[in-house]
C-alpha cells in the first residue's frame, strides 16, 4: 500500500494491499523453510487477517530481525509482522491488539550443570541484538555472560559450534520442541521462562487510522479462525510433517504388524499347546474310563453310545460292537424292564437326579449278575443322555447272605443249646429233689425209730453232708435254670403289691441265727415302717438271700453286715452293706456280669459259681430298678438297690395273712446258703 496516500489522517481509506515486513529466521512464527517457502503463525495470521478484511497481504522478507525493525523505521513496510512493545520500539512505532501470547526463556544445553539462571555466570548466553530478552537480561541479571548476535541464526551457529550453552529465545509452550525449529538446540532445555508477553503488530508511529482498522479487523476475525492458525502450530498437530507424519503412521503400521504377528506366533503356539493338553486330558479321561473298574455305560437317545471293559465284563460281552443299538433296559432282568424305563425318563426330565438302584442284569449266557447302579443325566457328544454306572454285587450280596445264615445257624444253635440247657437242668433237679427228700426222710426215720446213734457214729455226719450238698446242686441248677430263662426272655416275675420294708425285714430276720453263728453281727434298720411296692417277694428273697450269703462270705468272724430300707419318696432303696475283704476297684465295674468272681477259689473259703450277681441285677431290672456297688477292698462292700415305689394294685394274699410258708423258707435259706456250710463243715 506503501505509496497509496491514505497516510493523510483527514481521510482514511481502506488499503487494498498492506506490506507486511516479515523476518526468515523466527521460527516458528515467521520464517522461511527449507524450500523457500515463508511460513509461521503470524504469516498465517496476517493471511487471515488479509481474507477477514478483504485486503491482498504482501510480505517483505528480512533475513534479521534488525533488518526488519529498520525496514519499518525507514517506512518499507506499512506492519512489522509481530513483536513485544519496549519502551525503545515505542519511540518509531504503535503497536496493535495482542496477536499472540508469547514466551521468552531460556534453553540450556544438557551437559550444563545448572538449576538457575544464577548458575550460568561461567557460561556463555546467547541472544540477538534486537530481541527484548537483551534488555531484559541486561537489566535482571547483570552477571549473566551475554553473548549478542546479530540475528537468530548466529546464535544457533554459535550454539553448534558450542561457542555458547544456552541460548535466550522466544517459544510457545503449545507448539513443537524449540530443536524442531532449531536443529542446534537438539540437546537444549527449557531452563526458566524468563516473561510472557502478547505479541502485537507494529506500525509506524503516528499512522492512527492504520493502527485502529489493523485493529477492528482484528476484531472481526472470529476466535475459531484464530484457535484454527495456532492449533494448525499446536504440538500435536505440527509435530510431524506430513511426510514424517506419513513415516510414522508407517512405522506405527508395520510395528503394530509385527506385535500382531508375533502375538499371532505366540498364540497359535499356546492354542497348539492348549489343545495338545486337551487332547492329552481327553486321552486321559478315556483311558481312566475305560480302566475304571466299575462299569459304565452312556446312553445316548435311548440307546447305548459308550460302554468301558468293566460293563462289557459284568454283561459277559467282549466288544461295543456285539451290543452296538441297544438299550440298558436291554440288559436288565425282563421283570423290572418298564420300571427302570420310566425311572430313566424320570431323571432325563429333572436333569439333576441321581438313582441308585440294586437290579439283576442279564449276563449273555443268561445268567444274573447282581448290581449297584446308578443312574444320572448328562451330556454326551453334545446331546442331553444318561450315565449308567454299574457295579458287580453279587459277591457281596453272596458274603452278606452267607454272613446272615451263619448268624440264623449260630442263633438257632444258640438257641437249642439254651433250650438244651434248661430241659437237662430241669431233668437234674428231678433227681435233686428225690435225693434230698430221701435223704429228709432217712433223717426222720432214724430220729423217729429212735436209732443207736452209737451203732451209726458216722450218719448224722454224712447225711449231713448229702444234704448240704443236696442244696448246693439244686441252687446251681435253679440258678441254671433261671439263667436260661432270661437268656430266652422268659423269666416271669409274680408282681404283687407288697410291704418291701416286711419283705426284706423277714428275709433278714430268718437269717440272723445263721450270721451269728459265723461270728457276725447283722443289723437291720429302716427309716419307714411300711413301703408298698409292686414286688414279686419270692425273687425280692433270693435277692436278699444272694446279697447276705455272699456278705457272710466275704465277711471275716467279728464283722458287720447292716441291711437297711430307705425310703426314698418315689424309689425306695434296699442297701446291703458288709466289713468284708472288699472287692478291687478294678473289678468293680464287671462284677455283675455272669461268672465273674473276683477272687481266687483256692484263697476262698467258700464256694460259688459266678452266676447269683447277674441273676440278682436282672431280677432287679425285671423289678423297672437297678442295682449299684460301692466298695473298698479290706473295708467292705456295699450293694445298693433302688426300685421304683409303684403300686400295681393287686393285693397279695400271703402279705394280708403276713407270713409265708415257714418250711419253705427254710428251705430257701438252706439252698441260697448252701455254699456257705460247705466249708463250714
Ligand atoms: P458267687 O456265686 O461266686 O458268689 P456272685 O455273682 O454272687 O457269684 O458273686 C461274684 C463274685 O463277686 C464273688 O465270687 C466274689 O468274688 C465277689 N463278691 C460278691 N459279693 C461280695 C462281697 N459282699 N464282698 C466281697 N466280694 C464279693
Amino acid at each position: 500500500m506503501i505509496g497509496l496516500g491514505y497516510i493523510s489522517s483527514a481521510e482514511f481509506k481502506k488499503p487494498k494491499q498492506l506490506k507486511i515486513v516479515a523476518v526468515s529466521e523466527w521460527r516458528p512464527y515467521s520464517y522461511v523453510d527449507e524450500k523457500g517457502r515463508l511460513k509461521g503463525v503470524l504469516i498465517d495470521y496476517w493471511n487471515s487477517w488479509g481474507n477477514v478484511s478483504n485486503v491482498e497481504v504482501v510480505f517483505d522478507v528480512k533475513d534479521s530481525w534488525t533488518a526488519g525493525l529498520n525496514a519499518l523505521k525507514k517506512g518499507e513496510g506499512d506492519v512489522f509482522v509481530g513483536l513485544f512493545y519496549n519502551d525503545d520500539r515505542n519511540e518509531y512505532m504503535d503497536f496493535s491488539s495482542p496477536i499472540i501470547e508469547l514466551m521468552t526463556g531460556i534453553y540450556v544445553r544438557d551437559s550444563v550443570d545448572a538449576f538457575d539462571i544464577k548458575d550460568l555466570k561461567d557460561i556463555g548466553v546467547g541472544v540477538t541484538k534486537s530481541n527484548y530478552a537483551r534488555e531484559y537480561m541486561e537489566k535482571n541479571y547483570p552477571e549473566v555472560n551475554l553473548y549478542i548476535y546479530d540475528n537468530l541464526d548466529s546464535v544457533m551457529e554459535a550454539a553448534d559450534s558450542g561457542v555458547i550453552d544456552a541460548v535466550c529465545i522466544d517459544y510457545h509452550n503449545n507448539f513443537r520442541e524449540i530443536s524442531f525449529y532449531y536443529p542446534e538446540l537438539k540437546n537444549f532445555n527449557l531452563l526458566q521462562t524468563l516473561y510472557t508477553q502478547p505479541l502485537r503488530a507494529g506500525v509506524q508511529k503516528g499512522e492512527k487510522e492504520l493502527l485502529e482498522f489493523i485493529n477492528e479487523r482484528m476484531n472481526r476475525m472470529s476466535p475459531s479462525q484464530k484457535s484454527d492458525i495456532y492449533s494448525n502450530w499446536e504440538y500435536v498437530a505440527i509435530y510431524f510433517t506430513k511426510d514424517k507424519l506419513q513415516k510414522t503412521i508407517m512405522g506405527i503400521c508395520v510395528a503394530v504388524i509385527l506385535i500382531l504377528f508375533v502375538n499371532t506366533l505366540f498364540l497359535r503356539k499356546r492354542i497348539e499347546a492348549g489343545v495338545k493338553r486337551l487332547a492329552d486330558s481327553e486321552e486321559s479321561y478315556k483311558k481312566l474310563v475305560q480302566l475304571c473298574p466299575d462299569g459304565i455305560f452312556v446312553q445316548k437317545n435311548g440307546k447305548i453310545a459308550y460302554i468301558n471293559n468293566a460293563a462289557l465284563d459284568i454283561i459277559g460281552h467282549t466288544s461295543y460292537s456285539s451290543i452296538k443299538g441297544r438299550r440298558i433296559s436291554d440288559f436288565i432282568r425282563p421283570s423290572s424292564r418298564n420300571s427302570m424305563e420310566s425311572k430313566i425318563k424320570a431323571i432325563r426330565e429333572l436333569d439333576s437326579a441321581v438313582l441308585t438302584i440294586e437290579e439283576k442284569l442279564i449276563r449273555k449266557s443268561g445268567n444274573f449278575v447282581d448290581v449297584e447302579m446308578s443312574v444320572s443325566p448328562m451330556t454326551y457328544k453334545g446331546s442331553p443322555s444318561e450315565l449308567i454306572m454299574i457295579r458287580d454285587v453279587s459277591q457281596r450280596n453272596e458274603r452278606e447272605q452267607e454272613k446272615q445264615r451263619v448268624l440264623r445257624e449260630k442263633l438257632r444253635y444258640e438257641r437249642l443249646k439254651t433250650e438244651f440247657f434248661a430241659n437237662i437242668s430241669h431233668e437234674l433237679r428231678t433227681p435233686l429233689n428225690i435225693l434230698l427228700g430221701a435223704i429228709q426222710l432217712m433223717d426222720r426215720d432214724f430220729s423217729k425209730n429212735g436209732a443207736d446213734w452209737s451203732q451209726c457214729k458216722y450218719y448224722s455226719r454224712y447225711s449231713k453232708l448229702l444234704t448240704q450238698n443236696c442244696y448246693r446242686l439244686i441252687r446251681l441248677v435253679n440258678n441254671l435254670i433261671d439263667t436260661t430263662k432270661i437268656d430266652l426272655g422268659f423269666l416271669n416275675m409274680n408282681f404283687k403289691n407288697r410291704n418291701i420294708v416286711q419283705v426284706v425285714e423277714d428275709i433278714t430276720m430268718s437269717v440272723v441265727g445263721y450270721i451269728k453263728e459265723k461270728g457276725i453281727n447283722i443289723i437291720f434298720d429302716t427309716d419307714v415302717e411300711e413301703k408298698i411296692i409292686s414286688c414279686d417277694a419270692d425273687n425280692i428273697e433270693r435277692v436278699m438271700l444272694n446279697l447276705l450269703s455272699n456278705s457272710i462270705k466275704f465277711t471275716p468272724s467279728g464283722g458287720g453286715i447292716f441291711v437297711n430300707v430307705y425310703d426314698r419318696g418315689e424309689s425306695v432303696q434296699v442297701s446291703v452293706r458288709d466289713t468284708g475283704i472288699g472287692i478291687p476297684e478294678e473289678e468293680q465295674p464287671y462284677i455283675f456280669e455272669r461268672f465273674r468272681q473276683v477272687h481266687p477259689l483256692l484263697n476262698r473259703k467258700s464256694e460259688g459259681s459266678g452266676i447269683g450277681l447277674s441273676l440278682v441285677k436282672s431280677i432287679v431290672e425285671a423289678h423297672n430298678g437297678n442295682i449299684s456297688l460301692k466298695s473298698k477292698e479290706g473295708e467292705g462292700s456295699e450293694f445298693i438297690i433302688e426300685m421304683p415305689a409303684v403300686g400295681s394294685g393287686e393285693e397279695d394274699i400271703s402279705f394280708a395273712e403276713g407270713v409265708s410258708d415257714i418250711h419253705e423258707k427254710v428251705e430257701k435259706i438252706n439252698i441260697e446258703f448252701s455254699d456257705i456250710y460247705s466249708h463250714a463243715e
